[in-house]
């Protein structure tokens, strides 16, 4: 990885894995400018797991699209940029424990809307007034 400051090269000075083991992080050092920041490396999921649709078609994983379901149902929140982060992280690592390379989307609906609840139940209503496919 290039310095994000003068382009020169760089050197990990310390990593460790995140508590889940999925991903790891590392503090970057630049050779030439000394600039010190981290770094962090996570699975790329939409390489990684297919969503099953109910028609049992199959589709990446976005990390994205869940982020945004994440976030509209917190938009009653001001904290709702960290929340979301947070929750995410949650739901993913609950992803990763399946260990299954195709998550079936009524299972994710299911995983998001429990783990919503338990954060916030007016998030949980809305998340699951949208998405869920049992109404
Ligand atoms: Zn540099």
């Amino acid at each position: 990885m290039k310095c994000p400051y003068c382009n020169a090269r760089t050197k990990v000075t310390n990593s460790r894995s995140h508590n889940n083991d999925y991903s790891v992080w590392r503090r970057r050092q630049c050779k030439s400018c000394n600039a010190i920041w981290s770094t962090d490396e996570q699975i790329t999921l939409d390489t990684s797991h297919k969503v099953v649709r109910s028609d049992n078609h199959l589709e990446p994983f976005s990390r994205d699209v869940l982020f945004i379901s994440i976030f509209e149902s917190l938009a009653h929140r001001n904290d709702r940029l960290t929340a979301s982060t947070a929750l995410i992280n949650t739901v993913i690592d609950q992803v990763l424990s399946l260990k299954s390379a195709e998550v079936p989307i009524s299972k994710l609906v299911v995983l998001v809307g429990e783990t919503l609840n338990r954060f916030d139940k007016v998030a949980a209503s809305v998340y699951k007034a949208k998405y869920s496919l049992n109404n």
